[in-house]
């Protein structure tokens, strides 16, 4: 018998979020074109089904792990695939027009890797800019000599400006970041495709999504924003992490749970030990009161995540005991609650799911 704890991955709701992120898109005169952003192994969900499961819906698929992107195409993927990070090596510019990848570009040294691979067919590109996320692109004061390696280049093909926001889930918002990307677009012809929107901005603000949006999290089910829930933005949970209770233990007032002994009673508890730690990729800094589901009703951790092993209060839920269902996160328990209680996001819950954790489609 494996340990009971399981990975439900429903890929009817991975096809759901897809269709809203589209919806969210559909009143502008050109639609933006969707990339699905399946980087990180789909963000914890596994590449191959989420691609599969897309298949016939994407317009293209956009990730960064080369090796990935070469297996999609194998997979017999026919749609445009975009490397989020472009190339690392001389070598990969072969690779990208061999299996027809579209590269990122975010620096100079790659123009030049382009140049000298003497390809047979010019690459097409996504040109990154810097627009104040300060991680990659372009700066103003870069972009002449960018223009003048692509003048004289017969190496690059069609062009994508792309930009990355920042803080489209709050804070500062798009505006600042949107003026600075117009100021830069100027250099290049007005027909130049356009890609900007992450899932924040395509919900909050789907003006910016030009040519071509790109949704990571809420094709997940994930809400890109604090304060509001995925439920409320139409967005199904595509991940379920269930597992059972597998010893239940009584304690006394002022008994104390677990390493570190973190957590004492104040009274009388019945504890639910958890087939799930940190090893299957529960997230070990999540505190005491982190929301848990057991046998469909809300309760909370105690004590501190173990490696294979977590507890739960069981004391008000008489009817609960060894073999009981748990809900770490999923259906009918928000992974973005989970989270926020353990002060992290949800995409990093997704990405963490440990290779030893059994996963089924459902
Ligand atoms: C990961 C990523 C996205 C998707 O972001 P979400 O917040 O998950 O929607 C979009 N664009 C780039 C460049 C990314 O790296």
């Amino acid at each position: 018998m494996p340990r009971p704890i399981q990975a439900r991955i429903d890929l009817s709701a991975l096809r759901h979020n897809y269709h809203v992120a589209r919806r969210r898109l559909a009143t502008a005169p050109r639609p933006a074109k969707v990339w699905a952003v399946v980087k990180a192994d789909a963000y914890g969900h596994g590449l191959p089904r989420a691609a599969t499961a897309l298949a016939d819906v994407a317009d293209g698929f956009a990730l960064l792990e080369l090796e990935a992107a070469v297996a999609l195409r194998d997979a017999g993927i026919r749609q445009p695939i975009l490397l989020l990070e472009g190339f690392f090596e001389p070598d990969d510019v072969t690779v990208c027009a061999q299996y027809g990848l579209i590269p990122c570009i975010h620096r100079s040294e790659q123009l030049q890797m382009i140049r000298a691979a003497a390809l047979p067919l010019r690459l097409p590109i996504y040109l990154k800019l810097n627009t104040g996320m300060n991680r990659l692109g372009f700066t103003p004061a870069q972009l002449p000599a960018v223009h003048r390696e692509l003048a004289a280049s017969t190496a690059i093909g069609a062009l994508t400006l792309m930009a990355h926001f920042a803080e489209a889930d709050g804070g500062r918002g798009v505006d600042w970041q949107l003026e600075r990307f117009a100021a830069m677009r100027a250099g290049w012809p007005e027909d130049t495709p356009v890609s900007l929107a992450n899932s924040a901005a395509i919900l909050h603000h789907p003006h910016t999504a030009h040519d071509w949006a790109r949704p990571g999290i809420m094709l997940y089910g994930g809400s890109p924003f604090a304060d509001i829930s995925a439920a409320s933005l139409d967005l199904k949970p595509v991940m379920t992490l269930h597992s059972k209770i597998m010893a239940v233990q009584e304690i006394g007032v002022g008994e104390r749970v677990g390493y570190g002994g973190t957590f004492a009673a104040q009274r009388p508890t019945r504890l639910g030990i958890v087939a799930c730690g940190y090893a299957d990729g529960y997230p070990r800094h999540a505190p005491s009161g982190t929301p848990i589901l057991v046998a469909g009703r809300r309760s909370a951790t105690l004590g501190r995540v173990s490696m294979d092993m977590l507890a739960c209060d069981l004391t008000d839920l008489p009817e609960a005991g060894v073999d009981s269902p748990v809900v770490l996160w999923g259906e009918g328990l928000p992974a973005d609650e989970v989270a926020a209680a353990a002060g992290t996001v949800s995409y990093e819950l997704f990405c963490a799911l440990a290779r030893r954790v059994p996963v089924v489609e459902v």
